[in-house]
């Protein structure tokens, strides 16, 4: 399999929780990265870790608006990765994410054709919106609400897919497209609003666990590290069309809260809270392709891997 060693990557959104640790991954591999990130959602003690490796270099800046320049420079490889990802962003900051999916990732698919680099967009499950298949392959087209409020995120992560097959097919560019399913681990932000980060949050305070609706939803978690073996995984084959990637690992929210008070022995209960507009009921990949095409399997268990993230949020939080 060719590598990245040697070669010069670029990450957009670099300083976020799945890009750090990316980049970090392809820094211990023997590549330079460059990260591009503007901080809305990026964590800047994310930047200080990349900044501990000669090979790295970063830039400031909101891609939405234009990229640095990168006059002279060889650009091998270029990850798409700086949208804002939490439902809680999509209330506070629809209209950036809607931005950096559509004008961020265009000048991105510019840069990889001007430079001959291949391109990775990190697009998403939620493309496939509240899906009436299950477990969901990558040939199914989804069920999305377009005027709901994930639609920001939902619609133009379908957008971004659209314009790097677009890109693809007219310009020649090497892409890929990978579809990132829930993932978790040590460098979310505590506040983020998300599932695990809650829980494990909450269990280790001792306060109730929040389950939204009545914790029948599910969703598949995999862990970071298993998430970046996919996607390296997708980015040195050789096929243009999605992946999922993730864990098929699935639970219902409900159980997944006992889980993490069991895992932590924590003295935490349950409470209820109203079920956000649009949540999809079931969410696990198919993750058939992968395993055929690119002999991905994860390998962290919920377990081992909860127990990694609260140690992190332990720490954080004296
Ligand atoms: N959820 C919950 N309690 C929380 C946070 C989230 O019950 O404190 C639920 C949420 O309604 C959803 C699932 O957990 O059904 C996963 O939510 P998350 O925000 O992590 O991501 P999503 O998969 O919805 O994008």
């Amino acid at each position: 399999m060719v590598s990245a060693e040697g070669k010069t990557i670029l990450v957009a959104g670099a300083c976020g929780f799945i890009p750090g640790h990316l980049c970090e991954y392809y820094l211990n591999l023997g590549a330079r990265v460059i990260g591009v990130d503007n901080f809305i959602t990026g964590q800047r003690a994310t930047r200080e870790i990349l900044e501990t490796y000669d090979s790295f270099s970063f830039e400031e800046h909101n891609i939405f608006q234009s990229l640095p320049k990168f006059k002279g420079v060889a650009i091998d490889y270029i990850f798409s990765m700086a949208s804002p990802a939490s439902p809680k962003d999509f209330g506070e900051i629809p209209l950036e994410i809607m931005r950096v999916n559509a004008e961020g990732t265009r000048k991105l698919l510019d840069l990889a054709r001007e430079k001959k680099a291949r391109f990775l967009e990190a697009s998403t499950s939620e493309v496939y919106g509240n899906p009436e298949v299950h477990p969901q392959g990558e040939d199914y087209v989804g069920c999305v609400n377009p005027i709901g409020i994930r639609s920001c995120y939902d619609e133009s992560k379908r957008y971004a897919e659209a314009l790097t097959m677009a890109y693809h097919r007219h310009h020649g560019v090497d892409t890929r497209i990978v579809r990132i399913f829930n993932t978790y681990g040590p460098r979310m932000r505590p506040d983020d609003g998300r599932v695990i980060p809650n829980f494990i949050g909450q269990a280790l305070r001792g306060k109730d666990l929040t389950l939204y609706g009545d914790g029948g939803q599910t969703r598949s978690f995999c862990y970071v590290s298993d998430l970046v073996s996919a996607i390296n995984a997708v980015m040195f084959s050789g096929d243009p069309t999605p992946f999922n990637c993730g864990s098929e690992d699935e639970y219902t929210v409900k159980e997944c809260a006992q889980l993490i008070i069991s895992y932590l022995n924590s003295p935490s209960g349950l409470s209820y809270k109203p079920l956000p507009e649009d949540d999809p009921v079931r969410r696990r990949p198919s993750l058939e392709k992968i395993y055929r095409l690119c002999r991905y399997r994860p390998r962290i268990s919920f377990e081992d891997g909860i127990k990694k993230t609260a140690y992190y949020f332990k720490n954080l939080t004296p």
